[in-house]
């Protein structure tokens, strides 16, 4: 049977052993230092060297039926009865330990703070990790969580301690959760000389110091199914890096302000309205332009309709154009590129009387009753169609 050497000392990375079976792109080895996946955390990854050869290990599992450990290799296999060297790739372990011991303590903070706030499901598998809680903890009692595990990982020397203890021994120690493991059981212990803080049944790797597990943030909360709260946490180093991050981005966006990021919400909060009070002004300053261009456009009389045609520079003033057509008047608005629209503020139908010119002029286009827009390569060929079929249309409302 493969020796556990990260059983024996979690910060052990290099090792030397035998190959005892090789099996397609996977090899067991008669001792290890490379964790398999399982329980949440992540399978190591590293590298197996010997003589005439390397190869790297993208991936460990642990055979459930046999206990046998696979390492899986990239490259050329070593031979089975020779010598290799491993080396697990430490950023990667580390991480993850930080991660698996980030999970315990915060798990321990909310069981302090409320009995109830027990763990239903955990993932590690990726930097943004999650501890599933039953009991619906509110915002508050996730900050206080928090901050009772930040105080304690800055203001105590809890230690870790992995013991392997009889199931009929197991109610001397107080497990946060109960385990469904029989025999033997792996318990996990982070403590001081006060006495435990948290005491689970895990077979993960952890740091040897609470401490080295900090900074645990958590990011956010969500409701999942079966009355459960996601909280999603980040631990150690990745902590260290995200929030790092996200104060670089802040400062760089303050300094858009002239502020530092502490001014941020306030700077963006009066930003929002400044830009609302913006909007408010150029709807009503278009508003304004409209009505003035409209009342400045010749009005013609086409057997009973009246026709007012305006031209346009900017497309984007089109639509409240066709809006703003005086009551009893036919309203044509060209813009430059061949974009128009017709407005009826009379019963003559816009829409239909659009079509039939574009289908003179050349173009596509059509709408409703009261208003219609297309598109043509011949404004003048259109406006000679609209003006024909305005002077034949009847019975439009007086003005
Ligand atoms: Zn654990």
């Amino acid at each position: 049977m493969t020796q556990l050497l990260y059983y024996a000392d979690s910060t052990q990375l290099e090792f030397s052993a035998e190959v005892t079976a090789v099996q397609e792109n996977k090899v067991s080895l008669s001792a290890t230092a490379f964790y398999p996946e399982g329980g949440g955390q992540n399978a190591d990854v590293g590298a197996l060297a010997w003589d005439g050869g390397e190869a790297r290990v993208t991936d460990t599992q642990k055979d459930k039926a046999t206990g046998e450990i696979w390492h899986t290799l990239e490259g050329t296999l070593p031979p089975v009865g020779g010598a290799v060297r491993g080396e697990v790739d430490a950023q990667t372990r580390w991480r993850n330990m930080q991660r698996h011991s980030g999970e315990h303590l915060l798990a321990q903070a909310f069981f302090r703070l409320d009995p109830r706030f027990a763990v239903a499901a955990v993932s590690m598998r990726n930097a943004e990790c999650t501890i599933d809680l039953e009991g619906q903890p509110s915002e508050t009692d996730v900050r206080t969580a928090e901050t009772l595990l930040r105080e304690t990982l800055g203001r105590t020397r809890l230690k870790l301690r992995t013991v392997d203890v009889p199931e009929a021994e197991l109610d001397r120690y107080p497990l946060r959760r109960t385990t469904k493991v029989t025999g033997t059981v792996r318990l996990v212990i982070f403590e001081d000389e006060t006495g435990f803080f948290d005491v689970s049944a895990c077979g993960g790797l952890h740091v040897p110091w609470a401490a080295q597990a900090g900074p645990v943030a958590v990011l956010r909360t969500e409701r999942i199914k079966g009355d459960l709260t996601r909280v999603v946490f980040v631990a150690g180093e990745e902590a260290g890096e995200l929030l790092g991050g996200i104060y670089q981005q802040s400062r760089a966006l303050a300094a858009g302000f002239s502020a530092g990021p502490a001014d941020l919400t306030a700077r963006v909060e009066a930003l929002r309205l400044s830009h609302r009070e913006s909007e408010a002004q150029l709807s009503a300053l278009r508003s304004a332009l409209i009505a003035h261009e409209i009342a400045a456009a010749p009005l013609e009389t086409l057997g009973e309709v009246h026709l007012r045609v305006l031209e346009l520079v900017d497309a984007a003033l089109l639509p409240a154009a066709l809006n703003a057509v005086p009551r009893g008047e036919v309203l044509l608005v060209t813009v430059a590129g061949g974009k128009v629209g017709l407005a009826s503020a009379c019963g003559v139908h816009a829409g239909e009387v659009l079509r039939s010119a574009l289908s003179v002029s050349g173009g596509k286009g059509g709408g409703k009753p009261e208003a219609a827009q297309g598109q043509t390569d011949n404004v003048a060929a259109l406006l000679a169609a609209v003006r024909e079929r305005l002077h034949a249309a009847a019975a439009p409302l007086k003005p």
